[in-house]
């Protein structure tokens, strides 16, 4: 029997609806919305299509989103005092920088400069500790967005064996953070996994599989364990067309549930950034501790 296809457009929008009737109460209560900005250096057509998904994404739930667009050129220093400003700007509620930055940004240091509570992506190290405390104000929205497909299953993750493939900053380390509050079983696996043939080994214990790679076709259908909730991040070109990191038909004759790649992960990520923008301004404005997002 073929595994039931985890529609990220048909759950983003549930999940827009939900933000916008949220949005929609802290205007009545606050008189204000959300108002988010996108620092961009440069105008490479790739990132402005990417802001342009995020601009809709905003207005359908009533945020307001601002792109500011700085020349690629802009120094290190520039670019800090920038965000010094938004930090200071009571108007704006949330910062994200838009990636890749050019070579001679340092992209850590500027991470840092975001205030936190201001941090639409989490990329503060502030952030990133107080995730590993459990205290998390943001959570990074790639990682959410996995969970929130997770969530949509019905599975309940405590005790289940799940296995993270790919370690990065961004999607792999804190995604297996957030599988561990679920009192899931995690394991990490890398590329010295792959190097000592031991991917496939993993992969077959695993209940909950989570890609993260950026190779096409690295996890073969076989592999998966059947029942298996499996979750694909990976975006690849191939031959024109956009594919995943996993063997999507032959996975989908083993799992019980399936994201697709593109329609899977892609669109709930963005939602998650403007849910991060809703959460920044409520507990910016109300003081909110925010239930949702801690342990
Ligand atoms: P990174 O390149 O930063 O990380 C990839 C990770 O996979 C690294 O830990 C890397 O190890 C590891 N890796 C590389 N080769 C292998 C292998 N053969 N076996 C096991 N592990 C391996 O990528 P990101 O985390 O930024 O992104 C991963 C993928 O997810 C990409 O395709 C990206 O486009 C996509 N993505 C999708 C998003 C979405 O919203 N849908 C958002 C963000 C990313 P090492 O570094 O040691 O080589």
């Amino acid at each position: 029997m073929s595994g039931q296809i985890l529609d990220g457009k048909f759950l983003a929008k549930r999940i827009c609806d939900e933000l916008s009737r949220e949005v929609q109460v802290l205007k009545d209560k606050t008189g204000q919305v959300p108002h988010l900005v996108n620092l961009m250096l440069g105008n490479e057509p790739e990132a402005c299509s990417y802001a342009n998904s995020q601009k809709r994404t905003a207005q359908q739930i009533g945020i307001r989103y601002d792109l500011v667009q700085l020349p690629s050129t802009t120094k290190q220093l520039e670019l800090e005092n920038h965000i010094q400003k938004l930090n200071q700007d009571p108007a704006v509620h949330g910062i994200m920088i838009h990636k890749p930055v050019p070579n001679h940004i340092d992209y850590r240091r500027i991470g840092n400069c975001v205030a936190i509570e201001k941090d639409l992506e989490g990329i503060n190290v502030s952030n990133i500790g107080k995730m590993m405390l459990g205290e998390t104000l943001i959570i990074p929205c790639t990682p959410a967005a996995v969970m929130e497909h997770i969530k949509s299953t019905g599975v309940n993750l405590r005790g289940k064996e799940a296995v993270v493939v790919g370690a990065s900053e961004i999607v792999g380390k804190p995604l297996s953070l957030l599988l561990l509050r679920e009192w899931a079983t995690v394991s990490i696996c890398h590329i010295a996994t792959s190097e000592a043939r031991r991917l496939q080994d993993h992969i077959a214990g695993a209940e909950i599989l989570v890609v993260a790679v950026g190779k096409a076709g690295l996890i073969k259908g076989e592999w998966i364990k059947k029942g298996a909730i499996v979750i694909d991040v990976g975006i690849n070109q191939v031959n024109g067309h956009i594919v995943g990191d996993v063997e999507f038909e032959s996975a989908k004759e083993r799992a019980a549930f399936i994201t697709p790649v593109p329609g899977g992960v892609g669109p709930v990520t963005v939602v998650m950034l403007m849910r991060n923008g809703i959460e920044a301004y409520k507990y910016q404005k109300l003081q909110n501790k925010v239930e949702r997002l801690s342990l």
